[in-house]
């Protein structure tokens, strides 16, 4: 049997670690074919001093949660503690440098907002306990504004959510229930980001190049610049059943024969697909998927067969799906000492630091340094976001998507009342996503493929964009739960994919005696 991969970020590779650990698969039969020069898809991070560190997003994990993550990580050797695996490196280290923001949410008076309240009106919490409890049937295509009143998106509670998960008001309701639930242990401890656990260093060196190294190591073949442009496929016992797989690499054509008893595994769409870097003096390409054909795949298969869900729901408005990231190199330590003095937050304790009312409600984080394993002593990085780069800036006359990495340090100097000087050496690259929260859009069930489609025989997708129950999308934990599910399914494991953890159940209550007490 072999097992062809399209696409290498972390749902793939995780799948092919599930085949190898739990079903036994030969690495040597695996073949995971990306259309980037690197795997690891959207957990991409890279650089050096000179030419500036880059990462698209800086991922915060938990522990309460991320079952199916760990349950991986718990067999991958880490890279630079022999004789652990990175679960376990990763747990030391979390031990060690605690999260207790004290500065999670600024004010345009650059004061910290005080969030030991969530801000709740009894109204909004009925709305939220209704929302909380509604089918998702029920739900279907609505979207959160759908439910709440608008004087709830003025709540702390709602600054702090829907920039920590990255949220917009227009976003599918059923997402928002969904991480209201999954996500309740944050619910009292949003406002220091307590319960958010960090790896050592930025999510490609912690957790991509440990999984590739011993996938490598398994005999796995990762085939880089290969883009897979069409499946073959026919109908075997009345199944769809690929047969054959097209692709460029190189520029070259080929195409890999499928035989019986062989297995194809699809990602279908990416929350980073036609994103576009800057730089100090320029802003970012303005990409759509016409440029980069990443979701032209899905579409084609999709058309036609309901069972393959519906990527028009996804990738329609981006509008409503984009928005910009940006990764700033340090060579003196003058902007991490202000931002201590300001905040009280050693780096890598604070978390997200989110100007409430900027217009362009940007948010910054200082991990843990060396945030790359060769930043040297003196270097320091930070990642940044902008949930409305389509807005004017407060102290750049321009909307972001139109900013160099100059004039988004310039607006972040002015939030924080910072002298320009403080960033004179510094590097900003942005980044422009145009389908990040592609994810969130609103959809009905049916817009989403199971990971394994029914009528489908050897054939399964693995991605942010499969239906799964009671788990939430925009996370490392939702690929890997996409794979391990997938794998088991189409390799017939009797071992079972771990369940997501119910710690709902005490909301429940807890929302219940609210509204009784209203009543
Ligand atoms: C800014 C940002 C912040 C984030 N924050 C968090 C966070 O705090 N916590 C968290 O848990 N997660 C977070 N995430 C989400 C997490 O990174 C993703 O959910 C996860 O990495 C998605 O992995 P994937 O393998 O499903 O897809 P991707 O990483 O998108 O990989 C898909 C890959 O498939 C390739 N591909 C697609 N089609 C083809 C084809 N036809 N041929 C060949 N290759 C193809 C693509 O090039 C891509 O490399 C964040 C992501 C970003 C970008």
């Amino acid at each position: 049997m072999k097992a062809y991969l399209v696409g290498g970020g972390i749902g793939s590779l995780a799948a092919a670690a599930f085949m190898i650990r739990d079903g036994d698969v030969p690495g040597g039969s695996i073949s995971i074919l990306e259309t980037a020069p690197v795997m690891g898809g959207s957990l991409d991070g890279a650089g050096d001093p000179a030419a500036g560190y880059s990462m698209r997003g800086g991922r915060m994990l938990t522990t309460d949660n991320y079952e199916c993550t760990w349950d991986l990580f718990r067999s991958i050797p880490s890279l630079i503690h022999p004789g652990k695996s990175v679960q376990e490196e990763t747990l030391e280290f979390n031990e060690k440098h605690k999260a207790n923001s004290m500065a999670r949410l600024v004010d345009c008076r650059r004061a910290k907002v005080p969030v030991t309240s969530m801000g709740f009106s009894m109204e909004d919490r009925i709305e939220l306990l209704k929302l909380s409890k509604a089918d998702e049937d029920k739900l279907a295509a609505s979207r959160i504004t759908d439910w709440l009143s608008p004087s709830f998106f003025e709540t702390e509670f709602w600054y702090m959510w829907s920039t920590t998960f990255a949220f917009q008001p227009w976003h599918s309701a059923v997402e928002f229930k969904r991480y209201l639930l999954r996500f309740m242990l944050e619910f009292s401890r949003i406002e220091t980001l307590a319960g958010v656990k960090r790896t050592i260093y930025n999510q490609y060196d912690s957790m991509v190049m440990p999984l590739q190294t011993w996938l490598a190591a398994q005999g796995v073949r990762m085939v880089a610049d290969c883009k897979v442009t069409d499946l073959d496929h026919e109908t075997v016992d009345g199944k769809f059943t690929v047969t054959g797989i097209h692709c460029l690499r190189q520029g070259k054509s080929e195409r890999i024969a499928v035989n019986p008893g062989d297995l194809v595994f699809m990602q279908n769409g990416s929350m980073t697909d036609a994103s576009s870097l800057g730089s100090m003096t320029s802003a970012p390409a303005k990409l759509t998927k016409v440029d980069s054909g990443g979701w032209t795949l899905w579409e084609k298969l999709a058309a036609g067969r309901p069972q393959f869900g519906n990527p028009s729901a996804f990738n329609s408005c981006i509008a409503q799906s984009y928005w910009e990231s940006f990764t700033v190199t340090l060579k003196d330590h003058a902007f991490f000492d202000k931002m201590f003095q300001f905040s009280g937050n050693e780096p890598g304790t604070g978390g997200l630091v989110t100007f409430k009312d900027s217009n362009w409600m940007m948010s910054i984080v200082l991990a843990f340094q060396p945030h790359f394993p060769n930043q040297p002593t003196g270097v320091q990085v930070f990642w940044g976001y902008a949930l409305f780069p389509d807005r004017m800036g407060d102290f750049v006359p321009k909307p972001m998507a139109e900013c160099s990495g100059a004039e988004i340090l310039r607006e972040l100097c002015g939030h924080l009342r910072f002298d320009l000087e403080t960033v004179e050496q510094a590097n900003c690259i942005p980044c422009r996503m145009p389908y990040i929260t592609s994810m969130f859009m609103p959809r009905v069930r049916s817009d989403r493929p199971l990971p394994v489609p029914a009528g489908s025989k050897n054939f399964a997708f693995i991605s942010q964009f499969v239906e799964i129950p009671d788990d939430v999308v925009f996370t490392v934990e939702y690929s890997v739960r996409a794979a391990q599910t997938a794998v088991y399914q189409l390799l017939g494991i009797a071992r079972k994919v771990p369940p997501v953890t119910p710690h709902a159940k005490s909301l429940e209550t807890e929302f219940e005696a609210v509204v009784k007490a209203f009543k």
